[in-house]
Order: C-alpha cells, then sequence, then structure tokens
C-alpha cells in the first residue's frame, strides 16, 4: 500500500530533504498533505512538482491568495488555511497516514499531538514540541497506539541503535554528539560581536536559521537533552554530550554490558527522513555511504560550558522538571528571534533564557493548559525584557 504523507514545514530545510525522498519511491511513498506557515509561492510550486490531494497555509489571512495561485497553475489540490484546519488533516485518515512534523517552534505542537492523538505514525523533527510538552506527547502517543520516529539526527541514530521495540532497559547511558556549532574553539569573550550571518553559517549541516543559532549558542544540544529523555525515558544523568567536530557520529548509546554502539553517515537529514519514511523497512534516500579511509579521523571532545552556558541552562531546566523546560524553550524562540532581527546581542541569548528562569518559578507541569500558559508568560517576560532594554 502506498504510504499517504503529509508534510508539515514542507517549504522548509526538512521539509524540502523529505519530498526529495520520497519523490524517489513512487511506488510506496505519496506527499498526500502539503503545509508551510506563509510562504505562499514557495508551498504551490511544492504543489507543481508533487502533486498533493491538500495544501495549507497555518496564515488564515491567506486562504485566497493559495487558492487563486492554485488555480492559476490549475492544479486541484484542496486549499486549507488556519492552524485548526492543519489539525483536522493531520487527524483525517483519509488524508494521512504518516506526518512529518517538520514546523519550526513550539507553533508545530498542536498539530503534533493532533496526528499522535490519531494514531498516525510521526517523523518527528519539531524538538520544540518535545521540550514543551514532551510527557503529554509520550502519553498521548502510547495512549492512540501512534508511532514516533525521531527524525533529529541524533535520535535516529539512537533509534537505530536500540532494539526494535525500543526497549532501553539494557542502556547505561546514552551520548549526544554536537558538532561545536560555527563557533566552536571561540572564547566567551570573543562572541560578543557575532552577527546573524555569522551565526547561521554552520560548518557541517544547511539547516534553517532558527535551528543554525542554537547550533551555534549550544541550546540546540540542550533541546536535544530534553528530547532524548523524553524519547527514550532516560533520566538527565544518563545523558550526556560529546563534541564531534567531524558530524559523521551521530550518537552513541552506551549499554550495561560494556557494548558501546553508534550510527554513522554523512550529515545530509535526508538519511535520518529514508528510516522514518520507510519504517520499519530501509530505503534509498539519495545520501551515500562514508568513505571513512577519506574522512580519515573521528574527534571527539567535551563541550565548552563557560563560552556556551545554553546547555547547562537546558540541564538545569530538565532537573527542574515540571514547566521549566516551557519557560526555557519559549523564552528562547522570542531571543533568537530577536538576535536574527539584530535586536539582541548573541550573548544576550543565554542570559535572556536565564531572566525568565529565574523570573517565572517553574510550576507543577499539570496539564496542556498550564504548558500552554506558561510559554505564554515565557514570551511575554522576555519580551519586555528586551523593549525595556533590561537584557540586551
Ligand atoms: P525552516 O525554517 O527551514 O522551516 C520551517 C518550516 O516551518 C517552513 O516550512 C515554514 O513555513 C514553517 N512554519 C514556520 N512557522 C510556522 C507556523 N507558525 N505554522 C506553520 N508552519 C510554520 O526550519 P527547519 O526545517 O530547519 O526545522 C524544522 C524543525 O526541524 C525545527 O523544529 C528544527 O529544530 C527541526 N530540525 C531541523 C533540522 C535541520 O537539519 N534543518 C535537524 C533536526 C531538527 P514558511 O516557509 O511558510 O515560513
Ligand atoms: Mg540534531
Amino acid at each position: 500500500m502506498i504510504r499517504k504523507v503529509a508534510v508539515f514545514g514542507a517549504t522548509g530545510s526538512i521539509g524540502t530533504s523529505a519530498l526529495d525522498v520520497i519523490a524517489r519511491h513512487p511506488d510506496r511513498l505519496r506527499a498526500s498533505v502539503l503545509a508551510a506557515g506563509s510562504n505562499v509561492a514557495a508551498l504551490v510550486a511544492l504543489c507543481v512538482t508533487h502533486r498533493p490531494d491538500h495544501a495549507v497555509i497555518a496564515d488564515a489571512a491567506l486562504l485566497d491568495a493559495l487558492a487563486s495561485a492554485l488555480r492559476d497553475a490549475s492544479l486541484d489540490t484542496t486549499p486549507h488555511a488556519g492552524m485548526p484546519a492543519l489539525d483536522a488533516l493531520a487527524r483525517d485518515a483519509a488524508a494521512c497516514d504518516t506526518v512529518v512534523a517538520a514546523i519550526v517552534g513550539a507553533a508545530g505542537l498542536d498539530s503534533t499531538l493532533a496526528a499522535l492523538r490519531a494514531g498516525k505514525r510521526v517523523l518527528l523533527a519539531n524538538k520544540e514540541s518535545l521540550v514543551l510538552a514532551g510527557a503529554l506527547m509520550m502519553q498521548a502517543a502510547h495512549d492512540a497506539g501512534a508511532t514516533i520516529v525521531p527524525i533529529d539526527s541524533e535520535h535516529n541514530a539512537i533509534h537505530q541503535c536500540l532494539p526494535a521495540d525500543g526497549d532501553c532497559s539494557g542502556v547505561a547511558r546514552i551520548i549526544l554528539t554536537a558538532s561545536g556549532g560555527p563557533f566552536r574553539g571561540r572564547s566567551r569573550l570573543s562572541l560578543a560581536d557575532v552577527t546573524p550571518a555569522q551565526a547561521v553559517a554552520h560548518p557541517k549541516w544547511s539547516m534553517g536559521p532558527k535551528i543554525s543559532v542554537d547550533s551555534a549558542t549550544l541550546m540546540n544540544k540542550g533541546l536535544e537533552l530534553i528530547e532524548a529523555h523524553h524519547l527514550f525515558a532516560m533520566p538527565v544523568e544518563r545523558l550526556d554530550v560529546l563534541v564531534h567536530p567531524q558530524s559523521l557520529v551521530h550518537s552513541f548509546v552506551e549499554f550495561i554490558d560494556g557494548s558501546t554502539l553508534a550510527q554513522l553517515g554523512l550529515p545530509d537529514m535526508r538519511t535520518a527522513l529514508a528510516v522514518g519514511l520507510g519504517y520499519p523497512d530501509r530505503i534509498a534516500s539519495g545520501v551515500t555511504g562514508l568513505d571513512l579511509l577519506q574522512h580519515g579521523r573521528l574527534d571527539f571532545e567535551a563541550p565548552d560550558t563557560d563560552a556556551f552556558p545554553c546547555l547547562a541552562l537546558a540541564r538545569g531546566a530538565l532537573a527542574a522538571g515540571g514547566t521549566a523546560p516551557a519557560l526555557l524553550n519559549a523564552a528562547n524562540e522570542v531571543a533568537v528571534s530577536a538576535f536574527l532581527q539584530g535586536h539582541l546581542r548573541f550573548l544576550a541569548i543565554p542570559t535572556l533564557v536565564e531572566h525568565v528562569l529565574g523570573t517565572l518559578p517553574a510550576a507543577h507541569a499539570a496539564s496542556l493548559a498550564v504548558l500552554r500558559d506558561a510559554d505564554a508568560r515565557a514570551r511575554h517576560v522576555a519580551t519586555q525584557a528586551i523593549e525595556t532594554g533590561a537584557v540586551h
């Protein structure tokens, strides 16, 4: 049977990589739903190539623009607009059986949760939703019998190293690898004047702007610690990080018998996406295997927590529990967006996150409403701190 795949965040870095893999397998995969945030032109261009049944633009004001652009292109793709439409398609059994969750930020939470609650196969790239509401999402997946295949390369590597049933009882430790980002080896002081253009110039991975800045601050690895905690039910003290500048080893799983397994591959997200799209079968991704003789060596070093305090902030939020990770994530989203717009210095990103965590006490994460409220409060406090110049 041909899998019907909904790609949420289709116009982004992950979305276009997913579509590349899908197009290689017309006999087993079809892009049935494509969704974007506000870029109608890019979404319609993808519809021309992939001919989905449905196209969704999250910005509700853009329905007419999407409908007329689809008409102009002579496509019979049905246009939809607004986040509720996205959630409805995530649930709809006729529309899709697989969802690639590749919206950036907490904006991806509702549609991912809708897909999980409907028992779909979810290829989860949107790590912020897990940081915000990981326990609820894992419970929803469990209750509905949904399958989560992690797409984040580290978590996908761990998923590949674990037994097929995902049993972690023999796991002693999980070690996430980190490239170190564009500023690896730099002192904290030397980072005072770095620009957004420098921060998004990642040495190994080609990614969207938000995650590129997260990689430069190492917040990305902090978010990934929290992500691993939820996906693999691993306590924070059994989660470690190693900087590995070649970005060929995508993570390690250390077992209680002294074995350590790793997954290796070129830094190209199509491999992880192919693992998810074909799961449990292996399918071609367009990525070639490694030529280890050409690469020569694999290096590892400890992360520099002085120059990059975000990792410790995330570890602290995970240890504090409750709404703390939601506060951390929201503050970071505001900080990264302000940095990209030139309103905040690079070094103020961790300062702003710390300010929010210090201002708002972490509460028990009793429900989704409590988590959403924490997310909104953190955005408010962070925005005010930038506007008043309290953090700059
Ligand atoms: P991009 O910025 O490249 O793409 C983001 C996508 O989300 C676009 O399709 C965008 O649409 C859409 N979008 C933005 N805001 C909204 C919204 N409010 N509602 C609906 N859709 C929206 O991001 P990436 O592809 O780099 O990252 C996507 C997710 O995957 C992130 O959570 C990231 O952390 C994770 N990830 C990414 C990796 C990578 O290699 N890129 C690796 C591991 C994880 P539009 O074009 O219209 O703005
Ligand atoms: Mg990653």
